[in-house]
């Protein structure tokens, strides 16, 4: 059985691993605690991975707030605008059909108390158009919020173009980055945004922690209310042992994101080799030019994508659509907004691998796929 499903939660890497276990076995101190060194210690392990975090996106220290996730932090970011909005009579949000649900969502909560939500459609090749969205702002454009690479199809959304446009327009920005961090390194260094988002488990850190990295703090109000952790902005413990991890895993990002990327490349070369060499009809979802090399999202002819996944039970681990909406089948939205016939959706199944997947075993997994679909045409 191989795991191909790291866009829903990536293998927690061994050293992040082990630091875990070393911070949780050895320290018991509260960070927040001023009263001794316990605490102290806790503090400046939360410090030192908000050091690790904060060279990983190339911001400071300071402007990496610590959440549960990505959902959090889109909420943090979203929600947290609320009173901002309200006081500066800014009521209209823009948001792109294909973000995650918790971008959608908030969204959605959003506009049920006034809030004026806009939504972009992608393309057929899941692209968002940056101009599409220049020519929806307004002078009451409260943010826009458009993710870096989106989870079901790994299509790169043009982040980069519109950060710069929006900057320009003084424009407020959020970058959904959950799915590029600690891939797409350098283009997130260079990005102009003021709210960005993503969860460590993603980038082979531990699942429960992730963060929001502030470069604009002053418009943003916290969404709820306790201890001053995290500046204010996020309160409640912080977990000092997930913190050390996802510092770890930044660290680990940094270092060797250079070589990931060329694992990952190498992999996909297989993979779709496999897929031109095999008899199986297919076609892939979203433009093959702007998608991560971590991933493919495709569809068999004539093979829905449930049977197969019956068919492939300790084979492989894949998906069809995003772990957070899959507790029962409905066809992807994502997919939907992209306008694929339902067909072409319904047969669409997401396979992704990480710089630790095995070669051969991804090879065999995809050959053994590629039978099994072609059985079905
Ligand atoms: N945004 C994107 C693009 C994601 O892929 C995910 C996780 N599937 C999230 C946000 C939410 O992350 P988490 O579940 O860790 O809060």
């Amino acid at each position: 059985m191989i795991y191909l499903d790291y866009n829903a939660s990536a293998p927690i890497a061994k050293e992040v691993l082990d630091t875990i276990i070393q911070v949780m076995s050895t320290q018991v101190g509260n960070a927040d605690s001023r009263t001794h060194e316990y605490g102290a210690n806790s503090m400046s392990i939360v410090q030192q991975a908000r050091e690790s975090a904060a060279r990983l996106f190339n911001v400071k220290p300071s402007q990496v707030i610590f959440t549960s996730g990505a959902t959090e932090s889109n909420n943090l970011a979203i929600q947290g605008l609320r009173k901002y909005g309200l006081q500066q009579d800014k009521k209209h949000i823009i948001v792109s059909s294909i973000e995650h649900k918790s971008v959608l969502e908030t969204a959605k909560a959003m506009a049920q108390e006034g809030f004026d939500v806009e939504i972009i459609n992608p393309d057929p090749n899941g692209r968002i158009d940056v101009q599409t969205i220049l020519d929806a702002l307004r002078e009451n454009t409260l943010v826009v919020a458009l993710m870096h690479v989106n989870n079901e199809t790994g299509i790169i959304q043009p982040v980069d173009q519109l950060g710069q446009e929006l900057k320009k327009r003084n424009v407020l920005f959020l970058v959904d980055a959950t799915q590029s961090s600690g891939k797409l390194v350098e283009e997130i260094q260079h990005l102009d945004y003021d709210f960005l988002t993503f969860s460590a488990h993603k980038l082979q850190g531990p699942q429960g922690i992730g963060g929001l990295i502030l470069k604009n703090e002053k418009p943003i109000s916290p969404i709820m209310h306790g201890g001053h952790q995290e500046r204010g902005f996020r309160p409640g413990t912080t977990p000092v042992a997930l913190a050390a991890g996802l510092g770890k895993a930044c660290e680990l990002a940094l270092s060797h994101y250079k070589e990931n990327q060329a694992k990952v490349k190498d992999l996909k070369a297989a993979v779709l080799q496999i897929l031109d060499e095999s008899k199986v009809k297919y076609v892939l979802n979203g433009d093959p030019d702007h998608c991560v090399d971590s991933m493919i999202n495709v569809s068999f002819y004539g093979v829905s994508s449930e049977a197969l996944m019956i068919m492939l039970k300790g084979i492989c681990a894949i998906s069809n659509g995003s772990a957070c909406t899959s507790d029962e089948y409905t066809l992807s939205y994502v997919l939907k907004a992209m306008n694929l016939p339902d067909s072409q959706i319904e047969d669409a199944v997401r396979i992704s691998w990480g710089p630790d997947t095995s070669k051969d075993d991804l090879v065999e997994a995809m050959k053994q796929i590629c039978q099994i679909a072609s059985n079905f045409q």
